[in-house]
């Protein structure tokens, strides 16, 4: 049985985030603590008792300590369920939160090799011992087995692809620490528990859907989906910002190429949208916008969502 966790369903910055007085965070500080959210991870297991962070986001630590799934067993000292964490690209708010994870527990981190250059070129995370915390590089369409700290097979398997994206936005410009074709950036997962067979879709960023991307999605148990913005120019129609959600790398939820008309029909069992902006009014509830997604079949979820598969 596949077991998930959504640690955090927020983008960026969180909702609220610190320095934003938008309708929605205000309405987070105020009235509406129920779509107050953590920026986005997801904790998967296959067998209950050992789990694998899918991105460590910069909330890991609450995010932590609000999961009993992932607090240490009674009665030991020092001791984690999270037996790795897996990256899908090199953003801050995939890896910020390794950086509450350097007290010594024995975990694997998993990411592509142009993601573990990121890691490896900024001298910070070497935090993490490289005796207790094992990097292992992931390739596109190549599906590998997590480990857990013992060298014992997790149940899982993990099928990284990639996803229409762009790269770690702080890189723009500079040469990338490992090659600049933005290959491996940003992937897609496809998480299958062995023993059942079953699996779901992880696609936190995704710029645009193509043919290729249908056919991999159609008949999916679940698919989580970015769900970062509303509409491509809600940051700037809000005054938020100069970029839109393509100048970000993100579809959009709604218009002609948005997620909602893009995924629409493709008999997938639970479409779940993911990373989602706090600019974006599908956040608030009773919204337009949040009856047009439901009404499609999404959910937009709250931290701690949990799902079984
Ligand atoms: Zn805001």
């Amino acid at each position: 049985m596949l077991r998930i966790v959504v640690l955090g369903a927020a983008a960026g910055g969180g909702v609220p985030q610190w320095n934003c007085g938008c309708a929605v965070c205000r309405a987070a500080r105020t009235d509406h603590p129920e779509i107050r959210n953590s920026q986005a991870s997801v904790a998967v297991s296959a067998d209950g008792e050992h789990w694998f962070l899918i991105n460590a986001s910069p909330d890991l630590r609450y995010q932590v300590t609000r999961t009993p799934q992932l607090h240490p067993k009674p009665g030991a000292l020092r001791h984690s369920p999270i037996a790795g964490v897996i990256l899908t690209n090199g953003e801050i708010d995939a890896v910020a939160g390794l950086l509450s994870m350097r007290e010594g527990s024995p975990f694997t981190l998993y990411a592509h090799e142009r993601v573990l250059a990121i890691l490896k070129s900024n001298s910070i995370f070497n935090v993490l011992n490289a005796e207790n915390v094992k990097r292992r590089p992931i390739e596109v369409e190549r599906a590998f087995e997590p480990a857990l700290p013992d060298g014992a097979p997790s149940g899982l398997e993990v099928l990284p692809f990639e996803v229409p994206g762009k790269g770690a936005w702080y890189l723009e410009g500079k040469a990338h620490p490992a090659g600049n074709d933005g290959a491996g950036d940003t992937l897609g997962l496809r998480v299958l528990d062995k023993a059942s067979g079953k699996y779901f879709y992880f696609l936190a960023a995704c710029a645009r859907v193509t043919d290729d991307l249908k056919s991999r999605l159609a008949g999916a148990a679940l698919v989580f989906f970015d769900g970062t913005v509303w509409r491509d120019d809600e940051l700037i129609a809000a005054g938020l910002g100069n970029k839109t959600g393509q100048g970000m790398g993100h579809i959009s939820m709604s218009g002609d190429h948005g997620a909602i008309e893009s995924l629409a029909g493709l008999d997938i069992g639970r479409k779940v949208f993911l990373h989602i902006n706090n600019s974006n009014p599908a956040l608030l509830h009773g919204s337009d916008e949040r009856k047009t997604a439901e009404q499609a079949g999404w959910h937009i979820p709250a931290d701690g969502m949990e799902i079984t598969l």
